[in-house]
């Protein structure tokens, strides 16, 4: 740290991102991204926007708002496009929460919650999700907070019914409630559709998982017309050309390839099954999962074991340090043939423990 860092940042503690190792080629299920490559539509709609880099993009984003906007069935007023949805995420701690909004958010989810509130100053309280992680929606019926909900959460991948987030917006008329969906195409119920009758309900999504373009950095925002405007006042105020040419171009190109997305998902989907069945096969308790990912832990292994015993073997997963997590991993749903090297792999690992 210099001499010269900010009073206000010096305790901060921030994010810890997954490995991204460049010395050795991984199999890697350790970050949530899409095994698939970009639709290729979405790379010769980029590759056309390479060759006009010298002048800005444009900042109201407006072809890809009208665009997306379409998709989900909402107007181009109801959604802000960002980079990454950390951005949204990033603008909503600084658009509604401060002190007479402090924030809350389950004890296990999305890590950067936390550091974001740290970051902004924003006091919060954290909820601790029930034994088996699951979230007790009426510890947030009637709250008085604004409220951050991964759903499908992470790292568990257990999505709360919409129900249940409805009721938890319902209750919470003078209170934002985001609904971070970054997982949300793989199985669960959105909450978009709850946008025209709900003021208070902030949704957000990403192009990173389910589009295959985490390299891309694109996330968005979709809410009521008036909170997409205060979202847009911290956009115009931190950062206005958020979106890059390439990016946009890119989104463009696979919002025009839905057939691909939806391929994808559902390949997806039918890999977690077979990864979840295969792993429950070999001693794990394999919690259901509704997102691109498990989470699961052994009963002849421990979770730090296994993801160094994995690691050394050529695949990369995610193990998380904490108490309550420490004897699962995370492992993110790759092609077949990639879980089917996992399988194999752990086979051997156990073999090597006997
Ligand atoms: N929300 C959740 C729950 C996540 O796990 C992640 C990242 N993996 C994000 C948001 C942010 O993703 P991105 O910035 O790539 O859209």
């Amino acid at each position: 740290m210099s001499r010269f860092f900010s009073i206000q940042h010096k305790e901060l503690v921030p994010y810890t991102p997954g490995e991204q190792p460049t010395a050795r080629k991984y199999i890697k299920l350790n970050t949530n991204e899409s095994p698939f490559p970009p639709s290729e539509k979405a790379v010769a709609y980029a590759a056309e926007a390479a060759k006009h880099l010298e002048l800005y993009p444009d900042p109201t984003c407006g072809a890809l708002h009208k665009a997306f906007a379409a998709r989900i069935g909402v107007s181009p007023e109801q959604v802000l496009m960002t980079n990454g949805s950390d951005e949204i995420l990033h603008f909503a701690f600084m658009a509604f929460c401060d002190d007479r909004h402090p924030a809350a958010f389950a004890d296990i989810t999305y890590g950067f919650y936390s550091v974001f509130a740290k970051l902004r100053h924003v006091p919060y309280t954290l909820i601790p999700l029930r034994e088996d992680f699951t979230i007790e929606p009426e510890d947030y019926v009637g709250l008085g907070k604004t409220i951050f909900l991964a759903n499908p959460n992470a790292p568990t991948g257990i999505a709360l019914p919409l129900e249940a987030v409805e009721r938890i917006v319902r209750s919470n008329p003078n209170n934002v409630v985001v609904v971070d969906e970054a997982y949300v195409d793989f199985g669960a119920k959105s909450a978009v559709s709850l946008i025209e009758q709900y003021d208070n309900l902030l949704v957000t999504q990403t192009f990173s998982k389910s589009r295959s373009m985490a390299g891309a950095r694109l996330g968005c925002g979709i809410a009521c017309k008036e909170l997409i405007a205060d979202l847009n006042t911290i956009k115009y105020s931190t950062n206005p050309y958020n979106i890059n040419r390439m990016t946009m171009a890119a989104g463009l190109g696979v919002l025009d390839d839905e057939a691909y997305t939806r391929n994808n998902c559902r390949k997806i989907m039918d890999t977690r099954l077979f990864t979840t069945q295969a792993l429950r096969q070999l001693g794990f308790t394999v919690i259901d999962s509704m997102a691109n990912f498990v989470f699961a832990k052994a009963d002849w292994i421990g979770g730090q074991a296994l993801y160094e015993a994995l690691k050394a073997r050529g695949i990369l997963v995610r193990h998380f340090e904490t108490p309550r997590l420490k004897d699962y991993n995370r492992i993110t749903i790759g092609t077949t043939d990639q879980m089917k090297a996992l399988i194999l792999t752990i086979e051997e690992c156990r073999e090597a423990v006997k």
